[in-house]
């Protein structure tokens, strides 16, 4: 058996994690090409998964319990990670962009935008939100089956609030500047505790993010999907917003 992957998220790297304890072979393709390429900081709250987790990988991988006991850069009690940009021990990238499959009688073949090729028994379809796997399935875009979550964010700590109008093109977020975003935030903030607000303050406002971000629902358990040697796994099937680190946690789980 050889699994194939693409997309090396949180649900992709578990899942390679997983393979390699049981001995089954796998390929990883991810379509970033460097470490700095993700704007955001990650906050993952495993601790109600912790003990599966652990007891799932390869004992060569650092110590799990102790690597996510911390939330920097703030000195809150511990119970999540905060995983920062640019971190050098972040895994290596392959520019793999994933832009085709073919599913056939005795496997599956993908095909990437550098003109290379793998071929494998199953394909693990982990590419996040606007998946390839999920179009070649449904066989229609895959943005025809994404809903807009009606929440205004504001990008470089998550910022959100109700907003229905959050997609329309004349919605103040979309042409706002990143300095107009981060004091909206801080006044929006400013009867929280300190503790918590300390995040937002710390932050420059080069740091926010510049386009505007419109989070996406998918239910697709309410389309039929064919048989066949591809299976999606997490935001590529079912998109979670980040709520208590919810998306992360579950990437685990489900995979
Ligand atoms: C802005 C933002 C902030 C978030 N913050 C948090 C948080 O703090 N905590 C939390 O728990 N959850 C958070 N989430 C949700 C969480 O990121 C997801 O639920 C989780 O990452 C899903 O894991 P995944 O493996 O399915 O997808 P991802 O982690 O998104 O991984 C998909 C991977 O596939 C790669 N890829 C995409 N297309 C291709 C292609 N064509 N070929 C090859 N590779 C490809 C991508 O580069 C990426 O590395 C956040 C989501 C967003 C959008």
């Amino acid at each position: 058996m050889h699994v194939l992957i693409a997309g090396a998220g949180l649900g992709g790297l578990s899942l390679a994690q997983f393979l390699r304890e049981q001995g089954i072979s796998y390929e990883i393709f991810e379509r970033d090409i460097g470490e700095k390429v993700r704007f955001q900081r990650w906050t993952i709250a495993p601790h109600v998964v912790i003990n599966k987790l652990t007891s799932s990988v390869p004992s060569d991988l650092p110590g799990l319990r102790d690597s996510t006991n911390h939330l920097e850069p703030l000195k809150l009690p511990a119970q999540v990670a905060m995983y920062m940009p640019g971190r050098m021990d972040r895994v290596g990238f392959q520019d793999k962009r994933l832009k085709r499959i073919e599913d056939g009688n005795d496997g599956v073949a993908v095909y990437f935008y550098d003109g290379t090729s793998a071929k494998g028994d199953i394909l693990v379809g982990a590419d996040g939100v606007n998946n390839v796997g999920r179009e070649h399935l449904i066989r229609r875009p895959s943005t025809d089956v994404l809903g807009v979550v009606p929440l205004a964010t504001i990008v470089g700590e998550n910022f959100m609030q109700a907003d229905p109008d959050i997609s329309k093109p004349d919605h103040w977020l979309q042409k706002a500047g990143q300095q107009e975003k981060l004091d909206h935030v801080l006044k929006a903030t400013a009867k929280t505790p300190s503790s918590l607000r300390e995040i937002f303050e710390m932050r420059p406002g080069g740091e926010i993010r510049r386009e505007p971000h419109v989070w996406c629902e998918l239910e697709l358990e309410k389309i039929r999907l064919p048989a066949g040697h591809v299976i999606l796994v997490r935001d590529a099937s079912h998109v979670m917003t980040p709520f208590k680190g919810e998306g992360g946690r579950n990437s685990f789980s489900q995979v």
